[in-house]
């Protein structure tokens, strides 16, 4: 229903629309609309930007999906828009600039074919806004913008602008899904803990003269990470950490400079890397919700936490962020009920904890220039690879199985 018409339905009887809000619509908030809209609830879903395929908060990332992540997809009927330009991922080499060993993880190891796929944040977007068009149960309010939020115990209430006036709503349950300067979580008055990594990252694809086959390559530096992940063809997607005051000079490097800069940083395991495509630098911050809920409100995805992208987990816990919530909603009752948000709060804690030490770990030990931490940081990554529990671990990590998964995300293993 285009907005014009909902918006002269609600001035005629303002109770007839879902009792869920979700503000934004990037990658997480879309999903959890299609996860409630799965399991038969209605939503209202409001996103800042046009409906496009291209909206500012996907551009040229390219994913690393893991494992659980394309199942949680598969179950909400998104993987089908998205699977052609999808790329398996038979395992990933972590090492370090300058320390000896190397972590490797392996599908295989676990008897699988693949640790997760990889896929242009374009794609993942672009059907995600397909799925969305299908969906019976979503009111899709784009562009449209939350303005102000209430809460109180009765009610969440709200004022959404769109282009033709002011909605003023009342909701059971407002879902902040608005991303890391999230709107939501500032008038709920949750604080949130920051850290500058005073690094950015510098993303697009590359050609490389040998293919990946299926193996992601993260080389750590003492500017930070750079990764070459495999895409369908010969293409792969780099990403350069860099210290936040060259990043403008590195982004002004001509293509060859820029290519060479990259070979030196991640070596030959591709070959030559022959054609770069457009980058786009991304400052990276870190950013901690103090509390996942409030009354009758509840945070997820970049605006419950935004961590370093390191270890790839970013969008990978915001889905299973989406995947609990809808799981529990879907039990029925009053969605904002206390009891069910503490439930929330509960089975998100140690996914949450993890991935965010794990994160911050990799990001400051593992890149810090620190020549006495060389040889400690080899023994970690030897014990990693040859200590059979904690490999293990690592790999049921990497494959995004941590905590008490979301049901639509798991699999029987072999
Ligand atoms: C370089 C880079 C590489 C990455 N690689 C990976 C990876 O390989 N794997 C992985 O899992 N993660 C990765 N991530 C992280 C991942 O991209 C993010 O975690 C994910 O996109 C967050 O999605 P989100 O929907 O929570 O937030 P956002 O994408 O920020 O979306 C929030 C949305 O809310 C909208 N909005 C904001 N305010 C309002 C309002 N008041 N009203 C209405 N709408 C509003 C915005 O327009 C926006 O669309 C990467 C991140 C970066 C920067």
């Amino acid at each position: 229903m285009g907005v014009a018409a909902y918006h002269a339905r609600m001035s005629e009887n303002d109770g007839a629309h879902a009792q869920i809000l979700i503000v934004g619509g990037g990658l997480v908030g879309s999903s959890l609309a299609l996860a409630l809209d799965a399991v038969g609830i209605a939503c209202t879903l409001v996103e800042a930007a046009p409906q496009r395929a291209d909206a500012p908060s996907v551009e040229e990332r390219n994913l690393a999906l893991a494992r659980a992540t394309v199942n949680g997809l598969q179950a909400i009927g998104v993987w089908a828009h998205a699977q052609a330009e999808a790329q398996p991922m038979r395992g990933v080499l972590v090492s370090r600039a300058g320390d000896f060993g190397s972590l490797r993880l392996y599908a295989h190891e676990a008897g699988l074919d693949s640790i997760g796929h990889t896929l242009p944040a374009r794609a993942l977007g672009a059907a995600l806004q397909s799925a969305l068009g299908v969906a019976r149960q979503v009111e899709h309010l784009a562009p449209a913008r939350v303005r102000a939020l209430h809460v109180d115990a009765a009610a969440a209430r709200v004022e959404i602008e769109t282009a033709q006036g002011v909605l003023t709503r009342r909701y059971a349950l407002v879902v902040g899904a608005d991303g890391s300067e999230s709107l939501v979580r500032a008038a709920l008055g949750i604080g949130v803990q920051r850290h500058d990594y005073r690094q950015s990252l510098i993303v697009g694809q590359v050609r490389c003269a040998r293919a990946l086959d299926g193996v992601a390559y993260e080389r750590l530096g003492d500017d930070g990470p750079a990764a070459l992940l495999p895409l369908a063809g010969a293409r792969a997607g780099l990403v350069l950490g860099v210290a936040a005051e060259a990043c403008d000079a590195v982004l002004a490097l001509d293509d060859v400079a820029y290519l060479a800069y990259a070979q030196q940083r991640l070596g030959w395991r591709a070959g030559r890397l022959l054609h770069a495509a457009r980058r786009q630098a991304w400052p990276i911050r870190r950013s901690v919700a103090a509390a996942l809920v409030a009354t009758r409100a509840v945070l997820v995805g970049n605006a419950a936490q935004t961590v370093h992208p390191i270890g790839a987990q970013g969008f990978n816990l915001g889905l299973r962020d989406a995947l609990t919530l809808a799981e529990l909603l879907a039990a029925g009752g009053d969605p904002g009920d206390a009891a069910r948000l503490a439930a929330y709060v509960a089975r998100r804690a140690p996914d949450r904890d993890g991935v965010l030490r794990f994160t911050h770990a990799l990001a400051t030990l593992g890149c810090l220039r620190q020549p006495a931490l060389a040889p400690l940081r080899s023994l970690g990554m030897l014990a990693a690879q040859v200590l059979p529990p904690l490999h293990q671990r690592l790999l049921r990590h990497g494959m995004g199985w941590r905590g008490q998964p979301p049901r639509a995300v798991l699999e029987t293993l072999p």
